[in-house]
């Protein structure tokens, strides 16, 4: 089937990308390269042997993303990654934030009706539920006020969807509800390109074990969790891309069981920021130089998924270990010198 993934020169994008060709689907890529660049086609060719058509599109701009539907009659799906997705700037810049990701996204639902295509896979977060009250969480716990513009467009979006889709006979969406993805492709073709000083983890730690940054900041060690750091729930990418994968072929084959579906995609596993140091460290050799400093604003203390209902009802399953993802994570950031 041919798929628009817009995003698709981007972190999850790209190795969506791949498994999408993988999985033998024709995968077409509208990125506006604000957080990503063109060599990643390259990388993608290199893994998969195949040239993957490419548009140089802003999903604001209606105009442009229209002509890419127009030109690709034969769209069956859409995945929707392009979206802006640093917290902290959204603080500063919300306008963008609100303009990117849900001016984005009208654009995209406002094409699929008019050029009938029925399938959405839409790139929601675990933000939204803030803190939970029960863990693991599943896709039942309450939705938590956002605590952060960036968060808030995720919940707004999944709710445009749903609105949109219940108006709209023969539309259909999967959410999927991503903790937090990590690692690169096993090949280190493909990874995680952020720009400037990293405010994820991961990135953090491979650039500390690489030289470019001195010390890992750990954000606070009095938390209520057994070793006092932050658990969070970290999904291998590849991993986290396949989920794209079935969610295509679930709506295309049928077999939805209400017109808008959503899955938490993680492990299942909590990880404290503690451990990520101890295994990352175990699993390359590599020491990390850290140190403990002040919690960091806005963070929530834990967080894990109960997968049940995407182990289920999507027949899929993280599968990779912590270890090769770490592993796969440090051979990304060596491929970089
Ligand atoms: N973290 C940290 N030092 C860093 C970056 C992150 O201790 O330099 C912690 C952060 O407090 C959180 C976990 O690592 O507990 C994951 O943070 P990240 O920003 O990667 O993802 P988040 O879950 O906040 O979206």
């Amino acid at each position: 089937m041919k798929i628009l993934v817009t995003g698709g020169t981007g972190y999850i994008g790209s190795h969506t990308v791949v498994e999408l060709i993988n999985a033998g689907h024709t995968p077409v890529i509208v990125d506006n390269l604000s957080n990503s660049n063109i060599g990643v086609l390259d990388g993608i060719k290199s893994i998969t042997g195949e040239s993957v058509s490419f548009y140089q599109v802003d999903v604001t701009d209606i105009q442009a993303l229209d002509k890419v539907f127009s030109e690709n009659h034969d769209i069956k799906g859409i995945i929707h990654f392009a979206a802006s997705k640093a917290v902290g700037e959204s603080v500063k810049e919300p306008l963008k934030y609100y303009r990117n990701n849900l001016v984005g996204l009208m654009n995209i639902l406002e094409c699929m009706k008019k050029h009938k295509v029925g399938s959405l896979v839409f790139s929601s977060s675990c933000t939204v539920y803030g803190q939970p009250d029960i863990l693991p969480v599943t896709e039942n716990a309450p939705i938590k006020p956002a605590l952060s513009p960036y968060g808030n467009t995720k919940q707004i979006c999944e709710e445009i969807i749903r609105d949109t889709v219940a108006s709209c006979e023969g539309l259909h969406a999967i959410l999927l509800r991503y903790f937090n993805p990590i690692g690169a492709h096993p090949s280190a073709l493909i990874g995680e390109l952020p720009l400037g000083v990293p405010q994820n983890l991961i990135p953090y730690v491979t650039q500390t074990a690489a030289g470019i940054r001195e010390c890992l900041t750990i954000f606070g060690d009095d938390y209520d969790t057994p070793d006092g750091s932050c658990i969070r729930d970290y999904i291998n990418v590849t991993d986290l891309a396949k989920a794209h994968v079935v969610s295509v072929d679930r709506m295309e084959n049928g077999k939805q069981e209400s017109d808008v579906e959503v899955f938490n995609i993680g492990t299942g596993r909590g990880t404290s920021v503690f451990e990520i140091v101890n295994m990352f460290e175990k699993v390359t050799g590599v020491k990390l130089n850290y140190k403990v400093g002040h919690r960091r604003e806005g963070d929530i203390e834990k967080v894990w998924a109960d997968a049940t209902i995407a182990n289920n009802t999507l027949g899929w399953k993280a599968e990779k270990t912590m270890e090769e993802t770490l592993a796969s994570a440090w051979k990304w950031q060596q491929s970089l010198k």
